[in-house]
């Protein structure tokens, strides 16, 4: 356990962690520390030591699907945002899990590599993504997968299939294993090609919501756009405090200065009209760190 200590010691840490510079949303209270490993060494020792001295922790990547409560968080944070490097490994990618998607995709054009432009304009890190198995209504980053390697207590290497990617979901989620780095295959093409494939995506993005938000709120349900249930029952701009249903993405609410407490009453409002009115139960997509007040008993 010394060794551990010393180990994790010389990791790169902040006390009194502020989540809300940290998060999409811009919310959410602080945390008693948060640790940012800068290699697959030191995140090893984070996590381990915070596993043996039974310290509550949670997995921060670019805070992109969270919505953090305002109350102080008496536990740890991993964060991964300098856990970043790709390689090119023979025939496949070794992606580093803080890369953004930004930064595999300007390696990309550099290395004349295609298949990852769709992910174009999501602000997300790669573990995040791999973890919540994100992309777009087309494809998903399990296309993209041959293998996953995370730590969990055991360095271990999931095949795709073992990863059994959902719908926002892979085994990740469920066993809250620390995510490493991910091997994906790729094709080459050329820098310019790549280039304009990434525009096209982007271009297909301007019409997002802007301001603060965390994408898209709930799952979509088997065979249903949650955004048009939400639509269709009249709730954008359904507002609690400083949240609001956005009026161009009904799935999106935005924080337009409220707080994490706004944010979690408002979805809970939307998710009972909808329950009360279409006998649908949306689910959220996005995830909780946290306490929170049920006060609407939903
Ligand atoms: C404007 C906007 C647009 C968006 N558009 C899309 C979209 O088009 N498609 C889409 O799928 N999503 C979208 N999202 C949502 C979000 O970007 C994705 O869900 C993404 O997967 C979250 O990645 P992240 O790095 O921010 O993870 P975080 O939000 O930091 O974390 C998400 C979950 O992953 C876990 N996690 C993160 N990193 C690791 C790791 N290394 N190891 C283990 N667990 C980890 C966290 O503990 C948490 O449970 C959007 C969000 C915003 C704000």
């Amino acid at each position: 356990m010394r060794r551990l200590e010393n180990a994790v010691k010389s990791v790169k840490s902040e006390p009194n962690f502020d989540f809300s510079k940290h998060t999409t949303y811009g919310l959410g209270g602080r945390a008693k520390t948060a640790y940012f490993p800068q290699n697959e060494d030191e995140a090893v020792a984070v996590y381990k030591y915070l596993k043996i001295s039974g310290e509550k922790f949670v997995i921060l990547g670019k805070g992109s699907n969270l919505l953090v409560s305002d109350k102080y968080y008496d536990g740890s944070v991993i964060c991964t945002k300098y856990l970043q490097g790709i390689e090119i490994e023979g025939n496949c990618l070794k992606i580093l899990s803080g890369t953004t998607v930004q930064q595999l995709l300007s390696f990309c054009v550099k290395n004349g590599i295609t298949g990852f432009e769709y992910l174009a304009a999501i602000p997300a890190s790669i573990g995040g993504l791999t973890v919540m198995n994100g992309g777009t209504s087309d494809r998903r980053i399990a296309s993209n997968i041959l293998t996953v390697k995370v730590f969990d207590g055991k360095m271990r290497e999931f095949s795709n299939k073992n990863c059994n990617f959902g719908n926002k979901h892979s085994t990740m989620s469920d066993i809250n294993a620390l995510v490493l780095a991910v091997y994906a295959g790729f094709e080459r093409e050329k820098p310019e090609i790549v280039e304009t494939n990434i525009n096209y995506y982007l271009n297909k993005r301007k019409l997002q919501p802007k301001g603060k938000s965390c994408g898209c709120v709930f799952k979509n349900p088997e065979g249903f756009s949650a955004g048009k249930i939400i639509d269709d029952l009249g709730l954008k701009g359904m507002r609690i405090g400083g949240a609001e249903v956005s009026r161009e993405h009904a799935n999106f609410i935005i924080n337009n200065g409220g707080s994490s407490a706004d944010v979690y009453a408002l979805i809970k409002a939307v998710k009972k009209t909808v329950y009360e009115t279409t006998g649908i139960n949306l689910e959220e997509e996005v995830i909780y760190i946290g306490e929170f007040n049920d006060e609407l008993n939903c």
